[in-house]
């Protein structure tokens, strides 16, 4: 009885706009989630705000109603769980999903609870699990997090910024305004390109007027309890210290990928091979949907544009069975 047509693994928003998809097309499914409902936006900074207005975040064709012109994390979450009961979609939370083998036609998906066959394997797993490393001694340290979430735990924190991203803008700001002492240190010469530009002024100018301290064409070299060193063009530097925040970007599970057959690009990007007509990977029956489709390239893809990877998906698959 735990055979579906089709087996999701995430419950991100890309993975319950496929369950919709599979639903309306009459197709048996099941979304595997390893945390809670939409894990990665629960996991986001806590008064985060989306770069996208609500309406480019929609699946399912249901009206994501917010009175701000860019809704916040707290709203999303609201969205996406009555997206889900409207629907009353099949997703199974807290489950993990740790191999997929192909026997035959048919895929074998084994997660922390259960086993499960299924003709089809969308991966929808996203990209915010996993953190890309500095690799510096020290960065396994209690204080040092990947992940930030509410800034109030740093006032009157001497706090070191790694990155000058969206999220290490984000988090620089809102903890300068709650009281701590920032310093970002920033591996190329600028605040970064993509960063939101009704945000880029306020950190150009507190940088500028040295509210918040900022070495640019600089790193992190090494963390220790009450310090951190750093490499900047005017040569070594040891910082006084009490936590540093590494928003220095997250990847997708590619051993993950790796261990379910999907072939990965020989360069730096490791795309996940599959055709950007159907999103089938070189595993026929195996499907990619959402950010993770992008490899290390993890800007390319985000909810508006990869929302439509669920129509494309099914499709296909109605189409096979037509066959
Ligand atoms: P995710 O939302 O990451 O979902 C993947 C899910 O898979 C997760 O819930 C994860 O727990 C689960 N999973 C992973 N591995 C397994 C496994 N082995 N078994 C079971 N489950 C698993 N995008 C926008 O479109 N607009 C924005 O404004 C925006 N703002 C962002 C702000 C921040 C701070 C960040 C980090 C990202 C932002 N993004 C935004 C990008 C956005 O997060 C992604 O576009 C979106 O989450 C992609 O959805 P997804 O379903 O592909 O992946």
């Amino acid at each position: 009885d735990n055979f579906y047509d089709i087996v999701i693994i995430g419950g991100g928003p890309i993975g319950l706009a496929c369950g919709i998809e599979a639903q309306q097309a009459g197709l048996s499914y099941v979304i595997l989630e390893k945390g809670c409902l939409v894990n990665s936006l629960y996991n986001y900074p806590q008064t985060m705000t989306f770069f996208s207005t609500s309406e480019k975040l929609e699946i399912g064709g249901v009206p994501f109603i917010s009175d701000n012109p860019k809704p916040r994390r707290s709203e999303a979450l609201e969205y996406y769980r009555r997206v889900t009961l409207k629907f009353a979609l099949n997703v199974r939370l807290f489950e993990e999903v740790q191999q997929v083998e192909k026997h035959e036609d048919q895929f074998h998906v084994q997660t922390s609870k259960a086993t499960y066959t299924a003709s089809h394997v969308i991966v929808s797993t996203g990209f915010y699990d996993l953190p890309a490393l500095m690799n510096v001694p020290g960065e396994d340290l209690p204080h040092v997090t990947h992940y930030y979430q509410d800034p109030h735990y740093y006032a009157l924190q001497k706090v070191v910024v790694v990155g000058a991203s969206n999220s290490s803008v984000d988090a620089a700001l809102e903890t300068y305004r709650k009281g701590a002492q920032v310093t970002m240190v920033v591996r190329a010469p600028e605040i970064g390109r993509r960063v939101k530009y009704w945000v880029r002024p306020d950190i150009e100018n507190r940088i500028q007027e040295g509210s918040i301290k900022a070495y640019f064409n600089s790193s992190i070299t090494a963390i220790r309890p009450g310090e951190v060193d750093i490499l900047t063009p005017e040569g070594p530097l040891t910082l006084p210290n009490d936590f540093v925040l590494a928003l220095t970007g997250y990847k997708p599970n590619f051993d993950l990928l790796r261990k379910f057959g999907v072939h990965l690009s020989a360069d730096d990007k490791l795309y996940p091979q599959h055709n950007p007509e159907t999103m089938e990977t070189n595993q026929e029956g195996l499907y990619l949907a959402g950010v993770v489709c992008g490899g290390m390239d993890t800007h390319l893809w985000f909810i508006e544009n990869s929302r439509e990877h669920a129509p494309k998906i099914i499709q296909h698959i109605l189409a096979k069975h037509g066959e």
